[in-house]
């Protein structure tokens, strides 16, 4: 699978599996084990998480799944790219180291490859970015970003001390980006681009909302794609941009990984553009 270069170094399949609604009940745990099981199997090289999700619970299942794949000999545990996320209430200067050990209590893990900031959130800024620098010098975390800035967020960022003097840099900015929601191609995918970094798209199905969508089922028809594999193939045509779809069928998780090798061409661009047109000025940046 092609990858992506993050601002800091590390090289990632750009497309993973998102992890939003798994570890909510425990009576579903065993299950959900064997679907992120049947990820790694498949090919699955990128898991994104959070303490969020389940609170807690999706962690655990990742962990749970990652463990038993390398005991098993299906993955070694470098091979796999976790990421996993704090919550902005937890994000101050003792706050994220602690929410950082618990996760990876949770996820079995000696370090997360992937760290962000879930959203902005109350405490100063200068204070997460300075603890998720030192997670990184310390190896808890593999890299630091941040997830749902726009830009005046972006550029408040690279305004910090912290930033300015040259630690480990943002790695990634994880946003809303699919071909129903294209707010962040205005301005903020630019700003990336300009500075090497990577965009990671979250919910590029719009959480299924694009399956049914005429456009995309056009393209699907003509190319013998499904809706969905058209919905990534898109996502991934943009350049410097990586995708997160959850996927807990084993067929959807394997059409999804297809959809990477996929490349769509002018008349499938033309027909999805004339739908969806790019915005032409600043929107708000979009937010699950
Ligand atoms: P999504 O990936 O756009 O859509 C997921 C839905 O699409 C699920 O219902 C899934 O069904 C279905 N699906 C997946 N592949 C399919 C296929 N090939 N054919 C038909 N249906 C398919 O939505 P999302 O879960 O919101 O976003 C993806 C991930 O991004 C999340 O899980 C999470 O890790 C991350 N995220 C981050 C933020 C943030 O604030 N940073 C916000 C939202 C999401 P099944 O599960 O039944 O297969």
């Amino acid at each position: 699978m092609r990858t992506l270069s993050l601002r800091g170094g590390a090289s990632l399949p750009v497309l993973g599996l998102g992890t939003w609604g798994l570890g909510e009940d425990p009576a579903r745990r065993a299950a959900e084990v064997r679907i992120v099981r049947a990820a790694l199997e498949a090919g699955y090289r990128l898991i994104d998480t959070a303490e969020m999700y389940g609170e807690g619970g999706a962690e655990e299942v990742v962990g749970q799944a990652l463990d038993e794949s390398v005991r098993a000999g299906d993955v070694r545990r470098d091979e796999v790219f976790v990421v996993s996320k704090v919550y902005p209430h937890n994000a101050s200067l003792r706050g994220t180291p602690a929410a950082c050990d618990r996760s990876r209590r949770r996820l079995m893990l000696d370090h997360i490859d992937l760290y962000l900031l879930h959203w902005p959130g109350q405490h100063p800024l200068e204070d997460t970015v300075q603890a998720l620098q030192s997670l990184v010098a310390e190896g808890a975390i593999g890299h630091w970003g941040v997830s749902n800035f726009d830009v005046d967020d972006m550029t408040e960022l690279e305004s910090l001390r912290a930033v300015r003097a040259g630690g480990p840099p943002c790695a990634t900015n994880q946003v809303y980006l699919s071909i129903g929601q294209r707010g962040a191609e205005y301005g903020l995918l630019p700003w990336m681009r300009e500075r090497g970094m990577p965009l990671m798209a979250y919910s590029p199905i719009d959480q299924g909302g694009l399956l049914d969508d005429d456009a995309v089922l056009g393209v699907a028809r003509r190319r013998g794609l499904t809706p969905a594999q058209v919905a990534l193939a898109w996502v991934l045509s943009r350049e410097g941009v990586m995708a997160i779809p959850k996927a807990a069928r084993e067929t959807h998780q394997r059409e999804n990984l297809a959809a990477a090798e996929q490349v769509l061409d002018a008349a499938d661009l033309q027909a999805l553009e004339s739908a969806h047109p790019a915005p032409v000025r600043k929107q708000p940046l979009a937010m699950l």
